[in-house]
Formats: structure tokens, sequence, C-alpha cells
């Protein structure tokens, strides 16, 4: 399930080091090492997948379960009445850095639409 390489996977099993937000059975999150909000959350499933084009039809409830933290953390933040983004980068033009994919929750400022 998990993958030695993976950044995530490796503070999933407590090997480095988060400042971890929330835990549910099939997810956790933690603040961005850099983030780019006054609030920035990286939402993970607990099951290791690596891109969204990675994502298996049996994966719904693991995924769903991403956009349930997302409400329960900008709740807990104070986010959910003024605002906030959620964003899933896939793959290089997107600038997906981490192959272990993740909701970014971003609060605390207003955002741009288009994002660049
Ligand atoms: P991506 O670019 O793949 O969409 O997002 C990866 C995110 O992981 C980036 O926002 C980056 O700052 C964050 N990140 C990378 N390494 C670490 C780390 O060791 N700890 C934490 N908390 N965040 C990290
Ligand atoms: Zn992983």
């Amino acid at each position: 399930m998990s993958n030695e390489n993976c950044l995530f996977c490796k503070i999933l099993a407590g090997d480095i080091p988060a400042d971890v937000v929330y835990e549910s059975d099939s997810a956790i999150a933690f603040r961005d090492i850099n983030p780019q909000a006054p609030t920035h959350v990286v939402i993970i499933p607990r099951k290791h997948i690596a891109t969204i084009n990675d994502i298996d039809p049996d994966d719904q409830q693991v995924v769903g379960s991403l956009f349930t933290a997302a409400r329960e953390i900008a709740r807990t933040e104070g986010h959910a009445e003024a605002g906030y983004r959620v964003a899933m980068n896939c793959n290089e033009s997107a600038g997906q850095t981490v192959f272990h994919i993740h909701l970014h929750l971003l609060g605390g400022r207003s955002f741009s639409w288009p994002p660049g």
C-alpha cells in the first residue's frame, strides 16, 4: 500500500515529522512546509495513489474522504463562511511535485481566478 520512496508515505509512517491537523480512517492532513496562504493544509489519503490518473473506481470512498476532511478543516480553521480554495495538481504541467495525491486547502486570503 505504501511506497518506500514517497515523501507523504514517510510522513504517514511517522518517519518525517509533520504538523498534523486532522486524521480519519482514510485520510490525514498537515500544514504545508511552504505555505501559500495564512492557512495551507495538505490533505492526503492513507492509501498511496500517485496521481489522479491512478485513481481506481474502488478508491471513490477514499478520494471522497479528502473533501470530507477539507470541509472539517475549513470549519475548524475558521474559513468556511468567508471561503477557501481546494486544489489538486496532476503531473508536470500542473506543477505536481509529490506523487501521492493530495488536496491543497488554502484559506485566510482572497484567491484570483483563473489560477496561474
Ligand atoms: P504539489 O506541488 O505536489 O501539488 O504539492 C506538494 C506540496 O507539498 C507543496 O506545497 C510543498 O510545499 C509540500 N511539501 C513538500 N515537502 C514537504 C514536507 O516535507 N512537509 C510538508 N509539511 N509539506 C511538504
Ligand atoms: Zn505515498
